[in-house]
């Protein structure tokens, strides 16, 4: 089935459109989808796994191995259970959720209260839910009855069991979370690497949510991918942040906790004026925030679409000092895409605690014992970003009457795709093939020799191929081929033996396409 293409360019698709899309170019499949599907769990395609991959590459790229102060470890899924008694998981990762007494459907309490009642439910309690739906009782959106029973947490985090015999003793856990395994490898991984304050350690890797409700394709999933840094500094130096200049002049758009109690909107400013007003109040979390924003920005997304917000009292986590998030514009609203919380020393002191070990750092220079704070940890989960590019790069093309899904080359699943004029001559099949297998081993390059070439640059144009090149007649004379812009259609004649450093230019954006002379 064709999605609905929005009339309009800059029309945002929906999100149902958006898996449409993605289920049909091969990006995103509800997972056992041939068994009904299990609600929250995805498999990523042959061109969906490429732009993931390319995506926590160049994360890694960027906020690991392009800088000194942050290493990388990669931690196990499953981990002691006493670690989530000591971050505090057990007793308090929770959701509220109401059961409907006659269907038994089980709804998450503050969605239903928003979606229904347009409340905005934002740092509220169970109490302050239970409430609501008393005074306002809503009906179970599956069967329409109007009994729903009382709210009540719900431990979000997936159990399984260790070892051959199930008993109270066995009991695990899936991490619901990446951080943890990195204050618990805290202190080895700062003695390998030889770290000095401030540094950060990352990990990218699944985390496990048993979300009461997922929804909105991949941005409320039970199984997803995180991209974190934990940033420790020392006790006495919170808000030094010695990298501060490169963002100083950089502009987001803000809503504080005082706009928010105000009912005032966002406001655009540079960091520079956010930290003069204290509306940003440590230096370490206006850096995270801006260098995220650039980030994604840096790769394609598109400025305005980002906000920061900062948490409320009551919404604030209960290890959590101060929080912003990155906020993204998602056609359901503005959205969490990144959580930045300033953790304190709250995980260090819990694990010295529970597990009896020590976890300080010497302080050369006073001679004590410190323990370093966490002031701050860019949580990111990877499919939000996948949306995020998804949703910015997908335009519709009213002129080709096609989709032209503008990735950033350094994302882009395929950065070149090769073809022969036409399928049915022997010596434009064979140079082409040729010409595909010697870029191979630079580029993902992709083969296609099935349709009308209008057709097949079409296909290119909604996989995110930036390049395509064509192999005609002239080039059996001449050794030169076409190359094809994916965003503006221009065509330029180069020849063969300049092909992979001219795209190497072109990816690199070193080099503008309409520079590319015949
Ligand atoms: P939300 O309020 O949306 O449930 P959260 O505050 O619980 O998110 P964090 O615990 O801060 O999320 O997790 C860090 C990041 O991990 C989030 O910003 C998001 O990008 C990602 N993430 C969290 N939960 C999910 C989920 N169920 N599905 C997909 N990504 C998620």
């Amino acid at each position: 089935m064709k999605e609905k293409a929005p009339k309009q360019p800059e029309n945002q698709l929906s999100i149902e459109e958006m898996a449409t899309f993605c289920k049909r170019k091969g990006f995103v499949y509800q997972n056992s989808e041939i068994y009904g599907s299990l609600a929250g769990f995805f498999d990523f395609g042959p061109l969906g796994v490429e732009l993931k991959n390319n995506i926590k590459q160049h994360w890694w790229k960027t906020f690991v191995q392009s800088r000194d102060d942050i290493v990388g470890i990669d931690g196990s899924i499953i981990t002691h259970p006493a670690v989530w008694k000591a971050s505090g998981h057990v007793d308090s990762f929770t959701d509220i959720l109401v059961e409907c007494n006659k269907c038994k459907a089980r709804h998450r309490a503050d969605h239903l209260i928003e979606d229904k009642l347009g409340i905005n439910t934002t740092g509220m309690s169970l109490d302050d839910l239970a409430k609501i739906l008393k005074e306002s009782p809503i009906k179970c959106p599956k069967c329409g009855n109007a009994a729903l029973g009382e709210p009540k947490a719900f431990n979000l985090m997936f159990t399984t069991n260790i070892g051959p015999i199930e008993t109270e003793n066995s009991r695990a856990y899936l991490r619901p979370e990446t951080a943890q395994v990195i204050f618990t490898d805290f202190r080895l991984v700062q003695e390998n690497a030889r770290l000095k304050l401030p540094f950060g350690i990352a990990q990218i890797g699944k985390a496990y949510r048993n979300e009461i409700s997922p929804r909105d394709f991949l941005f409320r999933m039970r199984e997803f991918e995180q991209m974190e840094i934990e940033y420790f500094t020392h006790p006495d130096s919170v808000n030094e942040c010695p990298y501060l200049d490169e963002v100083l002049n950089h502009e987001i758009q803000i809503l504080s906790e005082d706009m928010q109690k105000h009912n005032k909107e966002h406001v655009k400013m540079s960091i520079r004026e956010a930290l003069q007003k204290k509306i940003i109040k440590t230096t370490w979390h206006a850096y995270w925030l801006a260098k995220s924003h650039k980030w994604f920005t840096s790769l394609g997304a598109k400025l305005d679409n980002f906000r920061i917000r900062q948490h409320i009292p009551t919404e604030l986590s209960h290890y959590a000092l101060e929080t912003w998030d990155l906020e993204y514009k998602f056609p359901f609203g503005w959205k969490e895409l990144q959580g930045v919380a300033n953790r304190t020393d709250y995980d260090l002191q819990q694990h010295i605690k529970h597990s009896g070990k020590d976890l300080s750092l010497f302080d050369e220079a006073t001679k004590r014992k410190i323990i370093p704070h966490v002031v701050c940890e860019p949580s990111q989960g990877v499919e939000r970003a996948f949306l995020v590019f998804m949703f910015d790069a997908y335009t519709y093309n009213p002129e080709r009457d096609n989709i032209v899904l503008k990735l950033h080359p350094a994302l882009a699943p395929f950065k070149v795709a090769v073809f022969p004029l036409v399928s049915n001559k022997d010596e434009l099949v064979k140079k082409a093939k040729e010409v595909h297998d010697n870029l191979k081993p630079y580029f993902a390059s992709f083969y296609d020799d099935s349709g009308s070439i209008g057709r097949r640059y079409a296909r290119q144009d909604e996989s995110g191929t930036p390049y395509c090149i064509t192999i005609d007649f002239d080039t059996l004379n001449n050794d030169t081929v076409t190359i094809r812009d994916r965003d503006s259609t221009e065509q330029h004649r180069i020849k063969i033996k300049e092909l992979r450093h001219k795209l190497e230019q072109l990816l690199s954006k070193e080099t503008h396409f309409s520079d590319l002379k015949d």
